[in-house]
């Protein structure tokens, strides 16, 4: 009998359990919000991206369904073939005006935005600086190019110049890809300070704004808008999935840029375009997001005030608890180790309050993390700080 070619799958998975990395879905069964019911019990939501609470919007939903019923529930086939309808023009021109770019395009998702993107603008002779806390889709995409890859310390400009100045003139071209709000530690890149360096050192540059579109800048465009740079912005790639409540993703430039893409970024050319219930939210969502500061201005009320408490509680009474520096509504709580991390999830839960408990190796030290909502509630935050109080005084 030959061997079954599979078997490594089981011995894989006795790997993945022993090292308690084993990962499984949990059911949300009501619409997106604040609140959600989970698993039979209603829980307050920290653990969502839908940052403005538009994922369950009236206004998002009835997008969709008047897209669904004009055009049905697929688009059909990719977007050069049957795949194109007025309406991802109109997202995409949506896109490019709250950008301030000559044009936009988007894509069935924010992981095929990155992976297209990327290997559309660098290949085998050219070089890719990256932070070491890039997003997945930004590391992929960098190894799906074929280029050189060297990641420089996370946030840290001093030692990109360092990179810079040794391999910048190995090569041909040369892509600084970092992510603008870092997803697992909500702290921002030194984004001005990269495109300076990029200016020295004649280098592309592309952030990943995924975290920081809807919520950044006076009308919420993302980073780019936030440290004023859209009279020299980089390549700004971002998702409709977190504040614009949809699915799919987007890469918003020069009108060469996103011509360029359009025939020669695989992930776009290859796939389905998106679905016309997905852009119709999305291009509702941008709209609402533009419309309605107020969303924003009470989000970052939200994330002030939880940010502040939180502080007062843990520092007097556990030195082992720490917040990590966040500048976004990615808020997180380290704590000593993967053990104490998981039974703080379970004090969460119990508590009526979901969050995620984040341990290496997704992250190199273990945390909660919170996701802080437009759209909580005093009362919900109320019932977050006293958990955390009851997890920091264990
Ligand atoms: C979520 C995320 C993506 C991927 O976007 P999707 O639309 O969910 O595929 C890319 N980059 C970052 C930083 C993200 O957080």
């Amino acid at each position: 009998m030959p061997e079954n070619p599979y078997a490594w799958i089981d011995k894989a998975l006795t790997t993945i359990h022993k090292a308690n990395w084993h990962r499984q879905v949990r059911a949300i069964a009501s619409k997106a919000g604040p609140v959600v019911e989970l698993e039979g019990r209603s829980q307050i939501n920290f653990a969502s991206n839908d940052y403005l609470g538009l994922a369950g919007d009236e206004r998002t939903i009835a997008a969709a369904v008047a897209a669904t019923q004009q055009y049905g529930t697929g688009s059909t086939g990719s977007r050069l073939l049957t795949g194109h309808r007025h309406l991802h023009r109109q997202l995409e021109t949506a896109i490019a005006q709250w950008k301030q770019t000559e044009d936009a395009i988007v894509f069935s998702s924010g992981y095929l935005a990155n992976l297209g993107a990327i290997a559309a603008l660098t290949n085998p002779r050219d070089v890719i600086l990256g932070d070491e806390y890039n997003h997945s889709s930004l590391l992929n995409g960098a190894k799906v190019s074929g280029a050189a890859v060297y990641t420089y310390s996370h946030a840290d400009a001093a030692d990109l110049q360092e990179k810079l100045q040794q391999y910048r003139c190995q090569y041909r071209r040369c892509l600084i890809l970092t992510d603008s709000v870092f997803s697992m530690d909500g702290d921002l890149c030194p984004l001005p300070e990269i495109m300076d360096l990029a200016h020295k050192y004649s280098a592309m540059v592309m952030v990943d704004e995924a975290h920081a579109t809807g919520i950044f800048g006076n009308s919420g465009s993302g980073t780019v808008e936030h440290f004023a740079l859209s009279d020299h912005p980089p390549i700004q790639m971002g998702t409709l999935s977190k504040a614009l409540a949809s699915l799919g993703g987007y890469v918003a430039g020069s009108a060469n840029l996103i011509d360029f893409l359009r025939n020669r970024a695989p992930s776009w050319i290859y796939t389905t375009g998106l679905s016309p219930a997905d852009t119709a939210a999305a291009l509702e969502a941008i709209a609402i997001a533009r419309n309605e500061p107020q969303r924003r201005e009470a989000l970052w009320h939200n994330i002030r005030q939880i940010t502040k408490k939180i502080t007062e509680i843990i520092s007097p009474v556990n030195a082992r608890l720490k917040l990590l520096p966040s500048d976004s509504p990615i808020l997180c709580l380290q704590m000593p180790d993967a053990q104490s991390v998981v039974a703080a999830g379970k004090t969460l839960q119990e508590r009526g309050i979901f969050a995620a408990a984040v341990r290496p190796p997704t992250v190199p030290t273990s945390r909660l993390r919170f996701t802080v909502m437009a759209t909580h509630q005093q009362q919900h935050l109320d019932s977050l700080l006293a958990a955390v109080k009851s997890i920091a005084s264990h």
